[in-house]
């Protein structure tokens, strides 16, 4: 098994940054799992597929293949061949994402894949579920989190920036209901695992939450030199 560091935590509270500087420093690969439900979802968008039927995104799951490739440093998404890493960043296609992430047909096919990246490579994952399902044995887990007004005024903040008109309210709304269906769903809910870390990035810059979980690696690699 690669070695394997595990960040969940709820949407925006600066999962993927973090776990990019952190994959760079460490010199591991960074695997945004997100970014694979994300493609699933813009598979069921575009087929005019509706969401909230299981029935029919589980009879879709079969004709869905999401890989990943990396350019350089940067993961790409490919979904049945295609590259839609650009298209899949939208909050609809979020959204869209976390309504079907409560399927178990949608879960178990991207499990499969992401367990089999980290046992080929050292890798950072975030998601929702790492630490509890997906990489349960990782050496370093971390719960990453922030009040729902940081979260929201950090994606405002974000979008204005690219120049997508936007509302506050609207986010601060989505980003809520997002987290109760995350944390409430039957299967893998959004959970902090018993033997991860809790960091609340409210009032810390990245700078220092890259620091803190840089000395948790630390603090793994050498206890576990010490064990032999
Ligand atoms: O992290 P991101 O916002 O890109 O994820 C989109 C949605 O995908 C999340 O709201 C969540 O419902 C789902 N997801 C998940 N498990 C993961 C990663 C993402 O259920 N490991």
């Amino acid at each position: 098994m690669g070695r394997n560091v595990a960040i969940d935590g709820p949407a925006g509270a600066g999962k993927s940054t973090i776990a990019k500087r952190l994959a760079e420093k460490l010199g591991y690969i960074y695997v945004d799992t997100g970014a694979m439900y994300r493609a699933m979802a813009l598979y069921v968008m575009t087929h005019g597929i509706d969401a909230a039927n299981e029935e029919k995104v589980a009879e879709a799951c079969g004709d869905i293949r999401v890989e990943l490739a990396y350019e350089g440093k940067e993961q790409q998404i490919l979904l049945n061949g295609e590259n839609v890493t650009g298209r899949i960043r939208t909050e609809e296609v979020g959204n869209t994402a976390s309504a079907i992430s409560v399927y178990g047909c949608v879960r178990t096919k991207l499990v499969a894949l992401q367990k089999e990246l980290a046992a080929k490579t050292d890798v950072i994952m975030d998601g929702r579920d790492i630490g509890t399902c997906v990489l349960p044995d990782a050496q370093v887990k971390v719960y990453l989190t922030a009040s729902v007004e940081t979260r929201a005024q950090r994606r405002f903040k974000e979008l204005r920036e690219k120049n997508v008109d936007c509302d506050l309210e609207e986010i601060r709304r989505d980003i809520a209901e997002r987290d109760e269906r995350d944390m409430n769903r039957k299967i893998s809910p959004l959970r902090q695992a018993k033997d991860a870390h809790l960091l609340d990035s409210s009032d810390m810059t990245i700078d220092e939450v890259v620091a803190a979980i840089m000395a948790l690696c630390e603090s793994a690699e050498q206890t576990k030199e010490k064990n032999g």
